[in-house]
């Protein structure tokens, strides 16, 4: 809990990439709706990005700033959450080693996301000793701010897990009560499909992206995926066979149209392409606003800066004082000016 008596939440994104439709339903609305009633505090993890990417890192700096300005235009509000780049609070660093004390490595070589991305991902050397940290580090960015809550995905469970283990273990060689469990706020969104009916994920070039124009992301719209049994116009469709209807459950609000959709695909009485057509303007009249707002954020690189130091300025603040707690905690000195 807060000072202002609220529910503190973590959460954060690696800055790999634009973000996407999926990344809006499965996390960043949940995000925006918290920071209504909630002391929310949303980071641009680049250590993290870094973990997996460093033999191609230039970019780094630039994909924070993407991300950024993807935040802000769908509604995360930087009077309302605290938003800043993770590199830019040093604690975060000093509480990844901090917990790795306690980190059995066998926790770390079970952990399943870790065994998956090994075996996947062939182009990389991940063999590292930070690859296999990934989860410590995700577990300092949260108690670093003592967050109760953390929204993630269902990919993140057993991180979440790691993270709450990590807690009791540390606070049993350290101290009852210094450190607080974690809980986990499951996005109830189903995934969202690409435009080749996998999960919409930027490593399989399937995405429509937030910042995409509108008459791109119809380029791509229209030559999507749909019921492959629907071969022709006349032929009935299936629409839960269809990763466009997957996509209209998501974005498109409008009851009546769905069941219309439903019933017209079945009976061969509307095409693919009346669907798409009628999805797609759901989604233009989603994006304009947010579209609006990632220009105008864009065109004020001083506000985005403002926006970065006075979001590390107040997590500093946060991390400090909870380091303060964890130094003397461990046996260490607290720097004198640091104390109070
Ligand atoms: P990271 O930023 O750690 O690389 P991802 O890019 O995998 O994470 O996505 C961050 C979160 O966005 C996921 O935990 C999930 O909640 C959500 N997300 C990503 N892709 C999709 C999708 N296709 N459908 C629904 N949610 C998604």
């Amino acid at each position: 809990m807060s000072e202002t008596g609220r529910i503190r939440v973590f959460s954060g994104m690696r800055p790999t990439g634009l973000l996407h439709l999926g990344h809006l339903a499965g996390a960043l609305t949940n995000w925006v709706a918290l920071q209504e009633d909630h002391d929310c505090f949303y980071g641009i993890v680049d250590w993290h990005a870094l973990m997996s990417n460093y033999a191609e890192s230039e970019n780094t700096g630039s994909l924070c700033l993407d991300v950024l300005l993807d935040w802000l235009s769908v509604g995360l509000d930087p009077n309302k959450s605290c938003i800043f780049i993770q590199s830019h609070v040093p604690q975060h660093v000093e509480l990844f080693l901090a917990l790795s004390m306690v980190t059995p490595l066998g926790w770390l070589y079970r952990n399943p996301t870790y065994k998956e991305q090994i075996e996947n991902i062939q182009n990389k050397d991940l063999s590292t000793f930070a690859f296999l940290g990934y989860p410590v580090l995700m577990a300092a960015d949260i108690l670093l701010y003592r967050a109760e809550k953390v929204p993630v995905g269902e990919d993140q469970s057993a991180h979440m897990e790691l993270s709450r283990e990590l807690v009791r273990r540390f606070n049993h060689f350290f101290g009852a009560g210094l450190l607080p469990e974690p809980q986990t706020i499951l996005t109830p969104t189903p995934k969202v499909p690409g435009t080749d009916g996998r999960k919409m994920s930027k490593s399989y070039n399937n995405s429509l992206y937030i910042s995409e124009s509108a008459e791109s992301m119809w380029d791509k719209l229209k030559v999507m995926i749909t019921d492959p049994a629907r071969e022709r116009r006349t032929d009935p469709g299936e629409p839960n066979k269809c990763p466009v209807w997957d996509i209209h459950k998501v974005f498109n609000h409008d009851a009546a149209q769905r069941a219309e959709i439903e019933k017209g695909c079945r009976s061969a009485g509307i095409g693919c392409i009346d669907c798409k057509k009628m999805l797609n303007a759901h989604i233009a009249e989603m994006m304009a606003p947010i579209h609006e707002r990632r220009a105008k954020y864009a065109s004020d690189p001083g506000a985005l800066n403002d926006i970065l130091r006075d979001g590390a300025r107040r997590a500093e603040a946060v991390a400090r004082s909870t380091m303060r707690d964890i130094y003397p905690a461990m046996g260490l000195i607290v720097r004198s000016d640091r104390v109070a």
